[in-house]
């Protein structure tokens, strides 16, 4: 019941003021979001790297207002690749991102997007990396997809992710699943109306599974973005019933969350990506973090009270 609620927070100015003023609130965003900056975020990339782990990063701030903003998400992203340069990671190192900062909703939005991000793609592509679009609302997805296209015309890697909770996705999910195609599979975070979504849990878990089963049985390559257990171990076993070996699909779980579980997932060699959040618009990404777990909601009310 909680989860709606929050997420209509997301959305409200009010609430962002409110709790990103919250002096407590930063102790808890840490927990996801691990630094504001590409100079924080460095070390956290070679120490994730260093036990075994991939990464897909992610400069968060989705509700930007001018077209300079969507310039300065791309900067933001330059910026990382330059950083990345020297790291010499290549594709262990990836980046996701989200339209909607590359100026998606704004007047003209998806040409300005789909301007802001190519060079980013194109960068990426220059040291030996790729770039996933995540998916964001469901107005926002027909937009999202033709700039994948586009985008895969001279780099075919680029990934996209699919929700499962969208009655839209088992047709997505077919058309995508082709050779050299790359797709993540997330059960969703948005709060979508019943017109175009599955509202309950057992429902999305179904849809999931088979969605699951197109990617795992279609050429291109499934990305399984989900710690929830019942389905890691799912997606292992339809794997294997594909014949994919573990360098033929992976594991993507968020930074801050079942942590233990995606090293177990490396050490058992499975390739395993971290999503790591940083920077200082964190709100949106944050409350999605709050409406997934009732629990962390209760963490962050109990800290905000003691403290306050
Ligand atoms: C790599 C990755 C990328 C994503 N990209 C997108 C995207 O582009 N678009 C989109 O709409 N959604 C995205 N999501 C979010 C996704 O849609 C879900 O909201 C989120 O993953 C929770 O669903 P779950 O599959 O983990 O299952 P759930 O059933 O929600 O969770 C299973 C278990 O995981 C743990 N858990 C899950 N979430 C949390 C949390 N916030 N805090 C603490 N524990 C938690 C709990 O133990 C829970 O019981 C992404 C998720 C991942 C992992």
């Amino acid at each position: 019941m909680l989860g709606p609620v929050i997420l209509a927070a997301s959305r409200s100015d009010r609430m962002r003021r409110l709790i990103s003023a919250a002096p407590v609130t930063k102790q808890v965003v840490d927990r996801f979001i691990p630094g504001e900056s590409v100079t924080d975020i460095v070390p956290i990339i070679e120490e994730l790297t260093g036990r075994g782990l991939e990464l897909t990063m992610d400069v968060v701030g989705e509700d930007i207002t001018t077209p300079e903003q969507a310039t300065a998400a791309r900067d933001a992203y330059l910026a990382l690749v330059e950083r990345l340069r020297g790291l010499g990671l290549g594709e262990r190192v990836e980046m996701s991102v989200k339209l909607s900062m590359f100026g998606q909703a704004l007047d003209g939005g998806h040409e300005l997007a789909l301007a802001n991000v190519r060079p980013v793609v194109e960068a990426a592509a220059a040291i030996g990396t790729t770039v996933t679009l995540d998916a964001e609302d469901h107005t926002t997805l027909d937009s999202m997809f033709a700039i994948h296209e586009e985008l895969r015309r001279d780099f075919p890697q680029t990934g996209c992710v699919i929700q499962a909770y969208l009655f839209r996705t088992e047709a997505d999910a077919r058309r995508l699943a082709e050779a050299g195609s790359r797709v993540r599979l997330v059960k969703g975070a948005y709060k979508e109306p019943a017109e175009v979504a599955y509202q309950q849990k057992h429902e999305i878990d179904k849809a999931y599974v088979r969605i699951l089963r197109t990617l795992m049985e279609g050429e291109g390559y499934p990305m399984v973005g989900s710690h929830d257990p019942r389905l890691i171990s799912i997606a292992q076993e339809l794997a294997r019933r594909a014949g994919r070996k573990p360098d033929e699909y992976e594991f993507q779980m968020l930074y801050g969350i079942r942590s233990d579980e995606h090293l177990r997932l490396a050490a058992e060699g499975h390739r395993m990506r971290v999503y790591t959040a940083y920077g200082t618009d964190w709100y949106g990404y944050f409350m999605r973090r709050l409406a997934e777990k009732p629990a962390n909601l209760r963490f962050f009310a109990r800290s905000m009270l003691s403290k306050g």
